[in-house]
C-alpha cells in the first residue's frame, strides 16, 4: 500500500533524523563537556590521550578535545612550542614544572579567548577554530597571554588587574625578546591601546574598579610604569622582568595562592627597590592618571601619521630598548 509504503519511509526518515540528531547532539555535548562552565574540566582532561612537550624547567601535557581541526597536529604543537619559547625568554624558564593544556575545536577560524586555572595544578584551555590557518597561529597572542598567567600566584579577584595587566604587558614584550615580533609593532600598539586603561569619571583605584579597561589596560599601565621606574632606580640594569623572575624563584606560580602583598614584596626584593609595593599603594586605592603622551615622548616614540618613529635621543630611549632586549636565561 502506498500509504503503508509512505509510512515506512516516513518512519525511516524519522529514525534517520533521530540518529542524525543524536550524532549532532553527541558532537555538541562532546564540545560543551570541555567548554562547559567556568572551571577547567580536569577529570575529562585526564581521560584524554596526551602529548608531552618538554620545555626548559617543565613539561606541557597537551590534550585535544574531540572534534576536527584542519591543521595537522604537528603544526599545533609547533605553535605551543613557539609560545612556550617566548614565555621562557621572558621568565628565564617555563613558569611551572607541569602544565595541562587543553585545545578545544570550535567553529570558525580564530583562536578564541583562553582561560587559565591553578586550583588543581596549572591548566590552560584554548578554544581553537577548526578552520584556523598557520598564519592565524603565527599571529596569535592568546597562547602566550595564558602562559604568562601561569607565572603569577592566584590572588583574590579584586587584584585581577595585576594578573591581566602582566599578561597584556608581558606577552608582546616576550614575543619581541624571542624574535617573534618587531619592537616597533608593540610600542605602536601600546600607544594606541593604553589610553583604554586610564580611569574614567566614576572609576576608583585599580583594586576597586572591576571594568575591562581598568583590569586589562589599567593593569598594563601599572606594569609599564613599574618597569620604567625599576630601570630608573637600578641604572637600567634591572626591570619588571627581573622582579617577576624573582616571584618564580621564591616559589610563586599559578598553582599557589598568595596575597598581593607577598607577590609584590617578593618581586621588589628580587630587584632591591620597593617600586611595585609603592606603586600599588598609590594606584590600588585611588584613580591615578599618568600623562601617557609625555611618557611616549620621553621613551622616544614619535607618531608619524599612521606610522611611528623612534627617537634615540629621548631621555628614556635606553630604557625603552632595554625592555625588549633579549635576556639571559637561567643557566646561560
Ligand atoms: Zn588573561
Amino acid at each position: 500500500m502506498k500509504a503503508a509504503g509512505a509510512l515506512r519511509w516516513t518512519i525511516a526518515a524519522i529514525v534517520l533524523a533521530a540518529m542524525l540528531a543524536s550524532v549532532l547532539s553527541f558532537r555538541a555535548d562532546a564540545q560543551s563537556e570541555y567548554m562547559r562552565g567556568d572551571r577547567m574540566p580536569y577529570d575529562a582532561f585526564d581521560r584524554l590521550p596526551k602529548t608531552d612537550l618538554d620545555v626548559p624547567g617543565g613539561t606541557i601535557h597537551v590534550a585535544f578535545a574531540p572534534g576536527e581541526i584542519m591543521l595537522p597536529k604537528e603544526k599545533l604543537l609547533d605553535w605551543i612550542r613557539m609560545s612556550a619559547r617566548a614565555v621562557t625568554a621572558y621568565y628565564g624558564r617555563f613558569p611551572v614544572t607541569s602544565l595541562r593544556l587543553l585545545l578545544v575545536p570550535v567553529d570558525g577560524a580564530r583562536i578564541k579567548g583562553g582561560t587559565t586555572w591553578g586550583y588543581r595544578g596549572a591548566a590552560i584551555r584554548i578554544p581553537i577554530g577548526r578552520d584556523a590557518t598557520e598564519n592565524v597561529l603565527q599571529r596569535d597572542w592568546v597562547m602566550v597571554h595564558e602562559m604568562v598567567h601561569t607565572a603569577l600566584p592566584d590572588m583574590p579577584d579584586r587584584y585581577a588587574w595585576l594578573s591581566e595587566g602582566l599578561a597584556v604587558y608581558v606577552e608582546p614584550v616576550a614575543r619581541v625578546q624571542a624574535g617573534d615580533l618587531p619592537a616597533r609593532e608593540i610600542w605602536q600598539a601600546m600607544m594606541r591601546d593604553m589610553p583604554k586603561g586610564l580611569p574614567q569619571a566614576s572609576d576608583q583605584g585599580l583594586d576597586n574598579t572591576p571594568t575591562w579597561g581598568r583590569r586589562y589596560w589599567g593593569g598594563a599601565i601599572f606594569c609599564l610604569l613599574a618597569d620604567i621606574e625599576i630601570r630608573k632606580r637600578t641604572d637600567n640594569r634591572l626591570g619588571l622582568q627581573d622582579a617577576m623572575r624573582g616571584v618564580l624563584a621564591a616559589g610563586g606560580n599559578h598553582a599557589q595562592d598568595w596575597t598581593i602583598e607577598r607577590v609584590l614584596a617578593a618581586a621588589d626584593k628580587a630587584v632591591g627597590v620597593d617600586v611595585l609595593t609603592r606603586l600599588h599603594d598609590e594606584m590600588g586605592p585611588k584613580p591615578v592618571t599618568p600623562n601617557l603622551e609625555a611618557l611616549w615622548r620621553d621613551l622616544g616614540l614619535k607618531r608619524n601619521g599612521e606610522d611611528m618613529a623612534f627617537d634615540d635621543d629621548a631621555p628614556l630611549a635606553a630604557i625603552r630598548k632595554a625592555i625588549t632586549a633579549p635576556r639571559q636565561q637561567q643557566g646561560d
